[in-house]
């Protein structure tokens, strides 16, 4: 693996390579590396000749500057994860390199699918993803690029964008990959302490109980939410930012539950902020199917169930 901290330099490597008629797999990350992103490297390995991840903590998507200063740095940890994970390339460019001027008057604005949850409560949230993963695709392209699904409004956002722009980039979705216990696998998990981290499994057990809630018949939005959100503020130590069900493709309000169902949360355990989301189908004949993610595990890893 080669460590590459300038944009020249990566797009040297990356059209040598294919030119050489290598495909490249593209793994954008802000590091603290954990096995949910080493799900989506697999994923890349499997399918491409050369594996890029890059680890940049984006200023731009970070609404509280505490935030950003806590956020948990260790590329030394993170190189000998990708080294081992058979990463090829690892592009951690400083501020500098990534926004030389300071903050970039031209910026990327994904419409519609930021108007609800994270993007209603993290307000330029998700012009600061667009505009980095805007130009991180520019400075990595043609090649596939992977998006955990543990992040899903994310996932739509970086998706629409490359359709909308024309960017020679395959986005492709992988499973949310959870502990355990059901926590979702997160760089912010490290700031739980052992109170903390057993509240946090809360917003699991509270999509659990939706998607059980809609196998057992329920098909009214507002019923679902409420039944999440009540579990979810019944912990004193979780205080719950938003639990919302919308349609999973577009991201708007639902008249009754059908098609592709997203239910997402986002809770504060301390000064710690997570969010989680389970999708749920419900087909014509009104069979359900929930979407839960995986567990992680040393060899395989085994779909949730909220059987
Ligand atoms: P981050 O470093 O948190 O910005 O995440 C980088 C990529 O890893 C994003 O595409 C995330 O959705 C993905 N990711 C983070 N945590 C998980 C997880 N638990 N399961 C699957 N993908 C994840």
């Amino acid at each position: 693996m080669i460590t590459v901290d300038r944009i020249a330099t990566l797009r040297a490597t990356l059209d040598a390579a294919r030119r050489a008629d290598r495909t490249v797999g593209f793994v954008p990350t802000m590091g603290a590396l954990h096995a949910g992103h080493l799900s989506l490297v697999q994923a890349a390995r499997a399918a491409h000749d050369v594996v890029v991840v890059s680890v940049f903590v984006n200023p731009l998507q970070f609404n509280n500057p505490a935030d950003l200063k806590r956020y948990p740095r260790d590329l030394a940890a993170d190189a000998a994860l990708a080294d081992a994970a058979a990463v090829d390339v690892l592009f951690a460019p400083s501020g500098a390199e990534m926004y030389p001027a300071g903050a970039p008057v031209t910026t990327v604005s994904v419409g519609q699918l930021t108007d609800r949850l994270c993007g209603a409560s993290r307000l330029g949230h998700f012009d600061g993803v667009a505009t980095v993963v805007a130009k991180l695709f520019a400075i990595a392209s043609p090649c596939t690029a992977y998006f955990g699904k543990k992040d899903f409004q994310q996932l739509a956002v970086v998706t629409r964008l490359a359709r909308d722009l024309n960017l020679p980039v395959e986005v492709v979705g992988c499973p949310l990959v959870r502990e355990p216990d059901g926590l979702a696998m997160s760089s912010r998990n490290v700031h739980l302490d052992t109170a903390p981290r057993r509240a946090a499994t809360i917003l699991y057990r509270g999509l659990v109980t939706g998607a059980k809630a809609v196998m057992g018949g329920e098909r009214d939005p507002a019923a679902l939410r409420r039944l999440v959100a009540n579990l979810i503020t019944s912990d004193d130590a979780v205080r719950l930012e938003y639990a919302e069900v919308l349609d999973a493709v577009e991201l708007t309000p639902l008249e009754s539950l059908r098609g592709d169902v997203l239910v997402a949360v986002a809770a504060h355990v301390g000064a710690t902020r997570l969010i989680d989301n389970v999708t749920i189908h419900i087909d014509d004949s009104g069979a359900v199917t929930a979407d839960l993610g995986v567990i992680a595990g040393p060899e395989s890893e085994a779909p949730c169930s909220a059987r």
